[in-house]
This record gives structure tokens, C-alpha cells and sequence, in this order.
């Protein structure tokens, strides 16, 4: 046996018994005639102790030897401390140890695994199985655990169940890359990884399983932006019978459930808001609700005088920074800096003071009296004190800047607060989207979305004006969740793809076993799906899903401590029929 108790567990009453304990050495401190050996295990840390007097030379011989992260076995009789240390669970007590077992030396750990470390972010993914003996990673990753329990548990009662998805495929378009897999049997042949297990999810609704849920790795070869993984985890849902009511109530049900249960907090009714109004009003498709500083659409208010940026700009837009106004000139300089920096894009910035008198002080003086400040103010929603911002410019360029600059300051002013919680849905996302680089129309959630009732007809005639029945989740300006009511009839779905630059031969070759099993009586059927890393990330009050991660990637995609991605053999490549493609 190699332990009794783990090192979280000892407490004063468990004074006189006779334990056994394994684990790592967190730390020794040897006075001589003293060696105190902190035992760090998964629970905790219990103090070791052994002295001159009461311990065997040669064990004490031993005991100088540990060094740190050595793994050691100690049998000892549990007493009180002297010296009690209220920090520590375990702080009553110590062991004094008549048995000390080495099962294991180890190197000096490259990094200190204490819960504050000085190893820099490379090193630590290149050993990360010694970051995951730090606190606050193994604290994560039980985090997680704790939340895909909680959505277990919660959906497993209501009747969904848990089917697994193959992971050897066939690519299934939703806006990236496939990574593909050669097949050593099929010459020539790929399998693609799933960017999600879409189609299958489908299939398994027109299979009558009704309600279906997968935890789920999702593979998608995109350019990697900061903060996104290669392969992540969906909370991936469908069902059948449903219309959007039904699949939004279900799943605020699971978020307001996973609220409560991991983070305490209770909230009613999850606001809703159209895409279009999203875009109005915070010029994101998934904003940040937990602080003001809507947009204001200044047009209206601001181009009936000679000032030229603005006559000529689709659209005037500013926001109302609460108490900006005792910004020094140079403050503001450098926020002008900022939305210039080519990360956002803004060519200038217009600003106006509003001063503790009802009086404005703008950057366009000449052109603007205090009348039409008064109604940048009024549109705005500013109030003495505060400081508005105004940019102009193209209207979909325009809006994603100011949002831009929204999110900067209000994360600057602390506004976006880590233990607050605002989800909203934002829903009737439009049903295409204009791709400039192919200058198409794409699906903007993916080819599987069916439009709104009625609207199918304006596919000809006004395709970027077709809703769709497409919703996402939204929780504290992040997009932890979106899915859609689907297409369930072939004739649609082959409308649908006839609208996407599919030929029909393309249409039938990639997408034919689903349009074939919509002719075998497909219900109505709908879901979506969460971004698991994301979520667990955003309750467990932290920016970035990797902490969250056992093993993640880095920024290249590269996981450091495999060393993967990595060539393989010529014998390998023989074998998969790829050595003659390749350039050697
Ligand atoms: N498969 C979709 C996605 O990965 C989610 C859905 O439509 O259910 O975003």
C-alpha cells in the first residue's frame, strides 16, 4: 500500500495514528539537527519531520539527500506542530517519520512549481506535465472536469444522450480548412478531421434519437489567431422537433444552470437582441453588455456642415466614455494612436469634451456649434463629464473599429469585471454573408442553416438580406455558443447549396448521403453548439482557454513537448502512397 491518507487530509485529530503517505518534495529545509520536508500530492501538503533525536542516523542521512520533485514514500506518527501554521489545511500537524522509502529522484525541475513560477510561458509548455503539478493549473483543469459533469449531468436528465462521432471523415465545409488524414488502404485517398460532427449530428436526428450531446474535439486548419487552438472541445447539441424557441429555452437552461452550479450566481431571462440591432448599437455581433457606451449614430447631427470626413462617411458613429473628460489632450492623443494603429484601422478621431457646465470643447470646433455637440451628446447618451468619441467611415469597417475601441477602454476603465455575468442571445443572423477575397456569398453559420420562413425567395433577388434561423450565445463579449434550425428537405438544401457556387455534381458528391437521408423522413431538427474551452475560460474568470487546456498547442500550433507537428518516415510515407508527391 503505497499510502493511508494523501497530503490534503491529515488534521488534529488524526493525532497519534500511524500513516503512510507518497508524494513529491515540494521543499526541505535542513537545520542540522532538523530536516523539515514538505509533501505535496494532488490534495495538498503535509510538513515532514525528522530531528537527531528521534530518528535513525542513517534515515536521517537519507533525508538530507531529497532533493526537490524527488518522489518518496513516509511512514511516521501524526503529532501536533510546535509551531502551527493557520495557511495550510494540514497545519496542525507533522509527520514524524520512522520510514522514509525513495521510490524516485528527479532532476532540479527546470521552472519552481510553486503557485507563483519563474518559468516563462515556453518552458513551461515544454514540461508541461511539471506545470500541471502547480496549483493553479491542476486547479483548472478540475475546473473543467467540474463543468463538463455539471453539462453531463444536466442534459443526461433531460433526456439527451451522449453518441460518440467518428473522427475519420469526410470534409465538411464550415468556413476553414480541413486537416486530412491519408488512408494507407485507399491509395490516394483522404479522410478529413470533423470541424464538427455537423452532418453526423443531423443524421442522428433523422435516425430518431431525438436528443443527442457529444463533448467533442473539433478539428479546424485555420490561421492561428492568439488564443485559438487547433483542435478544441464542443458541447456539441441537436434535436428534433424543435423550433428556435425550443432550442434557445434548453440551452439557457444549461447556461443559467452551469452559472449557479459552478459560479453561484443566479440569472433570469437572457436578454435577446437581433443581429442587425447588435451591429447598431455596439457594431459586434457579440457584444459586451455588462457596461453602456452604446453607439450613437450621428449623421443625422453631423453632416449638414462643411466637414468633409463626415459628408462623405457612410457612416458617423461615436460612443460616450463615462468621465473621459479629464483626460489630459495627451491621453486622447494616444487613444487616437491606438484606433490609428493598423490592428483597428480608424484614420482620426473626433472628439468632444462635455465640461461640468453643460458646455462642449470638440476637436472640430470650426465646424460644430454647442447646439449640434448638444445632439452628438443627446444621440450618444453623454453626460457632463464624459468624453465622446466619433469615427466615420464605411459602415461595416467603421463599426467593428468603434467596437474596437469600445472594448479598449472599457477594459482599461476595469469595466469588464470577471466575476460579472451578462449572456444574451443574438439571433436573426443573416443567412449569407459577401466574401471579398471570392467575391461570393457564403453560409455565414454553415450550408446546413435554413432561412427564415418565407425568405427563401429573396435568395434570387436580395441574398444578403435572407435571415436565417441562426442564433449564437453570447457571454460577456465572447461567442461561447451558435447553431441554427436546419434544412430537412433535399429540395431545399439543394437550393441552398445551388446558392453557394455548388454545381450539382459537387452538390451530390459532397453532400449527397445527407440530402439521401432527408428523403427517408428527416424531422424538423435543430441544435448548436458551445465552445467548451472558451466557456470553462470565461466561468472560470480567466482570458485564456490554454490554462485551461491539459496539453495545448502554441501559438504556431506546435505542441513543444511532443515536438509535433514532425516528418515521419520515407518507409511511413511509402506506405500511405505520398513519398512521390513530395519534394524531398
Ligand atoms: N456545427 C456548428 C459549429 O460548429 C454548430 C451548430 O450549428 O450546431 O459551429
Amino acid at each position: 500500500m503505497y499510502r493511508s491518507h494523501t497530503c490534503g487530509e491529515l488534521r488534529q485529530n488524526h493525532c497519534n495514528e500511524t500513516v503512510t503517505l507518497s508524494g513529491w518534495v515540494q521543499k526541505s529545509r535542513d537545520k542540522g539537527f532538523m530536516i523539515w520536508v514538505d509533501l505535496r500530492d494532488r490534495y495538498g501538503i503535509t510538513q515532514l519531520m525528522f530531528d537527531e533525536e528521534r530518528t535513525p542516523k542513517e534515515m536521517m542521512e537519507k533525508a538530507k539527500t531529497l532533493g526537490r520533485e524527488f518522489v518518496i514514500q513516509v511512514t511516521g506518527n501524526v503529532i501536533e506542530r510546535v509551531s502551527k501554521n493557520p495557511n495550510l489545511p494540514t497545519g496542525d500537524i507533522e509527520i514524524l517519520v520512522t520510514e522514509l522509502n525513495i521510490l524516485n529522484d528527479s532532476l532540479v525541475p527546470p521552472f519552481t512549481i510553486e503557485d507563483e513560477t519563474d518559468g516563462g510561458e515556453d518552458l513551461r509548455m515544454k514540461y508541461r506535465y511539471l506545470d500541471i503539478r502547480r496549483n493553479p493549473v491542476r486547479e483548472n483543469l478540475i475546473f473543467r472536469h467540474k463543468v463538463t459533469m455539471a453539462v453531463r449531468n444536466y442534459l443526461s436528465n433531460l433526456d439527451f444522450v451522449e453518441v460518440e462521432t467518428p473522427y475519420l471523415i469526410k470534409s465538411t465545409p464550415e468556413g476553414a480548412r480541413d486537416f486530412v488524414v491519408p488512408s494507407r488502404m485507399n491509395e490516394g485517398q483522404f479522410y478529413a478531421l470533423p470541424q464538427s460532427p455537423q452532418t453526423f449530428k443531423q443524421l442522428l436526428m433523422v435516425g430518431g434519437m431525438d436528443k443527442y450531446f457529444q463533448i467533442v474535439k473539433c478539428f479546424r486548419d485555420e490561421d492561428l489567431r492568439a488564443d485559438r487552438q487547433p483542435e478544441f472541445t464542443q458541447i456539441d447539441c441537436e434535436m428534433a422537433f424543435v423550433e428556435q424557441e425550443d432550442i434557445l429555452n434548453a440551452f439557457e437552461g444549461l447556461t443559467r444552470h452551469l452559472l449557479k452550479e459552478i459560479n453561484n450566481v443566479e440569472i433570469g431571462d437572457f436578454p435577446r437582441m437581433t443581429y442587425d440591432d447588435a451591429m447598431k448599437r455596439y457594431g459586434n455581433d457579440k457584444p459586451d453588455i455588462r457596461f453602456g457606451m452604446e453607439f450613437g449614430e450621428l449623421n443625422e447631427v453631423a453632416q449638414h456642415k462643411d466637414f468633409n470626413v463626415f459628408n462623405q462617411a457612410e457612416l458617423v458613429v461615436g460612443i460616450a466614455i463615462p468621465e473621459g473628460n479629464s483626460y489630459s489632450r495627451k491621453e486622447i492623443d494616444k487613444l487616437i494612436d491606438w484606433v490609428r494603429r493598423p490592428q483597428v484601422g480608424a484614420l482620426g478621431m473626433v472628439y468632444a469634451r462635455c465640461n461640468d457646465d453643460g458646455t462642449y470643447k470638440s476637436s472640430v470646433d470650426k465646424f460644430y456649434d454647442q447646439d449640434d455637440l448638444a445632439k452628438w451628446a443627446e444621440k450618444t447618451g453623454a453626460k457632463a463629464g464624459d468624453l465622446i468619441c466619433v469615427l466615420s467611415g464605411e459602415t461595416n469597417k467603421v463599426r467593428a473599429q468603434l467596437s474596437a475601441l469600445r472594448m479598449e477602454v472599457a477594459e482599461r476603465k476595469g469595466l469588464r469585471k470577471s466575476n460579472e455575468f451578462a449572456p444574451l442571445w443574438v439571433i436573426d443572423f443573416p443567412l449569407l454573408e459577401w466574401d471579398e477575397d471570392t467575391e461570393r456569398y457564403h453560409a455565414m453559420h454553415h450550408p446546413f442553416t435554413s432561412p427564415k420562413p418565407g425568405q427563401i425567395e429573396l435568395l434570387d433577388s436580395k441574398p444578403g438580406e435572407v435571415k436565417a434561423n441562426a442564433y449564437d450565445l453570447v457571454l460577456n463579449g465572447n461567442e461561447i455558443g451558435g447553431g441554427s434550425i436546419r434544412i430537412h428537405d433535399k429540395e431545399t438544401q439543394a437550393i441552398m447549396l445551388r446558392h453557394l457556387g455548388f454545381s450539382e455534381e459537387e452538390a451530390v458528391a459532397q453532400f449527397g448521403f445527407l440530402m439521401d437521408a432527408f428523403q427517408f423522413g428527416a424531422p424538423p431538427h435543430g441544435g448548436l453548439a458551445f465552445g467548451l474551452d472558451r466557456l470553462v475560460s470565461i466561468l472560470g474568470g480567466q482570458e485564456t482557454i490554454r490554462d485551461f487546456i491539459a496539453f495545448p498547442k502554441n501559438n504556431s500550433g506546435r505542441d513543444v513537448m511532443i515536438d509535433a507537428p514532425s516528418p515521419i518516415d520515407k518507409l511511413q510515407l511509402d506506405e500511405l502512397s505520398l513519398a512521390l508527391n513530395l519534394k524531398s
